[in-house]
């Protein structure tokens, strides 16, 4: 007989008894959930605009795919910090855009950036310390961990990001204290960057506390100027880089991330590579000699950069201007893919409508227009502020792409070719300045 059969309820694995303590209550990512919510919601036949998971639009660029197709027999494991070629790729991609010279000795690459700063958090001992708002997975893997979560408290007025005052209150209450600092600009959720001033400010803090500082620059290659500087540029011994192909080239999938380190901290990057060693082993094969065309750059590169900043600056406009004209407030985006506007100014009219939290103001919008975005408490933000992120990227980018090499992309550009997002923005719109149910 089959014992197991005969055992009462309390013998069995529970979750009660041994789920780890740090991963109680967790569910999947905000990001995650909402993108399958959408999909599944598509599946019975809802309209749904999907502004909630913040995936490029635009495809991988062809010279990068063919480089994959080329490479897709590869099949070894690759040295735990990376392919040699791809490390000097990468470093040679800091010294192109940014004239930052790391040796490509201290380039760590990883199944995504995600997967890095889980691994440097475990490696690091020391608090987190993030703006309210921030992404949504930095404070969830720091719960994981068991490490204490310090939110730096924002003004609206300057761009909801980290200050160097704010900072510098936290330091002080115990200078001696270890301390990582995540700052990521162009910014997930607001896209807003910090000018040379705001980083040099921040930079004397962080050295004279010696804070660590993870400067997550995924969105560098968005920002709508073509003129993003790595906070590295003022704290080099002091900040690692993180950049991957997610966002500026269109490969959220494929899972590339890289992080540079000055050689100040090349124990940080062997700790890091040992994890790595006992865990991932190494990023998958083909994927790594794909990305070496993609941190490579060339003409081919430069254009479809170009072309996919116009269509966003162009998007990021127009959506905060149909908000603000609606009554919310929002800070205009220097580059990525959102924006994270407050409907506080229209909470009595809201409130009206049985709309007092974020949650519920998301769960009616979907509901009733079919917009799908996330609420601002899943980025750190008080649960009754009336906040939200959106990411302007339902729409179809090879088709937008191909045009904007031959066209303005003004508003008429935006109704052609990226429909799906005007329509989901004066939705929006005329839902929240609706008067009474
Ligand atoms: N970074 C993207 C977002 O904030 C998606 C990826 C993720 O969260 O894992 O929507």
């Amino acid at each position: 007989m089959d014992e197991s059969n005969t055992r009462s309820d309390g013998d069995a694995l529970s979750p009660h008894i041994h789920l780890n303590l740090n991963v109680r209550g967790l569910g999947p990512s905000a990001t995650l959930a909402i993108n399958e919510r959408s999909a599944a919601l598509q599946r019975q036949g809802r309209e749904v605009y999907r502004l909630g998971l913040g995936q490029s639009p635009f495809p991988v660029p062809d010279h990068v795919v063919a480089a994959l197709r080329e490479h897709a027999h590869e099949k070894d494991y690759l040295p735990v910090k990376g392919l040699a070629p791809l490390r000097e790729a990468v470093a040679g991609y800091f010294q192109r855009t940014e004239g930052l010279d790391y040796a490509p000795e201290n380039i760590l690459v990883g199944p995504g950036t995600k997967e890095l700063m889980f691994i440097v958090q475990l490696v690091y001992y020391g608090d987190l310390v993030i703006p309210t708002p921030s992404w949504v997975s930095y404070a969830p893997q720091a719960h994981i961990l068991g490490r204490q979560i310090r939110w730096l408290p924002t003004d609206p007025a300057t761009g909801m990001g980290v200050t160097a005052d704010a900072l510098e209150a936290l330091c002080r209450t115990d200078p001696e204290r270890p301390r990582l600092l995540i700052l990521n600009y162009p910014g997930n959720p607001t896209g807003i960057a910090y000018s040379p001033e705001q980083l040099q400010a921040i930079a004397e803090v962080a050295r004279r506390y010696r804070v660590l500082v993870l400067s997550d620059e995924i969105y560098s290659g968005t920002r709508f100027d073509g003129e993003h500087i790595s906070l590295a540029r003022y704290y080099p011994e002091g900040t690692v880089i993180s950049n991957g192909l997610s966002k500026w080239c269109g490969a959220g999938g494929w899972r590339l991330g890289a992080f540079a380190f000055p050689s100040q901290l090349r124990w940080l990057l062997d700790g890091m590579a040992a994890v790595a060693s006992e865990t991932f082993t190494s990023t998958s094969a083909p994927i790594q000699h794909a990305a070496i065309a993609g941190f490579s750059g060339g003409p081919a590169m430069d254009r479809y950069l170009a072309d996919s900043r116009r269509i966003l600056q162009a998007l990021a406009g127009f959506f905060h201007d149909t908000l603000t004209a609606a009554g919310a407030r929002c800070r205009p985006a220097q580059g990525g893919f959102y924006l994270f506007p407050s409907f506080e100014p229209l909470r009595e009219r809201l409130e009206a409508r049985g709309i007092g939290d974020s949650v519920t103001l998301c769960e009616r919008l979907l509901e009733e227009t079919g917009v799908a975005v996330l609420p601002g408490s899943n980025f750190g933000r008080p649960s009754s502020e009336l906040s939200v992120r959106l990411a302007y990227v339902d729409f179809d980018g090879r088709p937008a792409l191909e045009a904007a090499a031959g066209e303005t992309v003004d508003e008429a550009f935006l109704r052609r070719h990226c429909a799906r997002v005007v329509t989901a923005a004066e939705r929006m719109a005329a839902w929240v300045s609706r008067d009474g149910d």
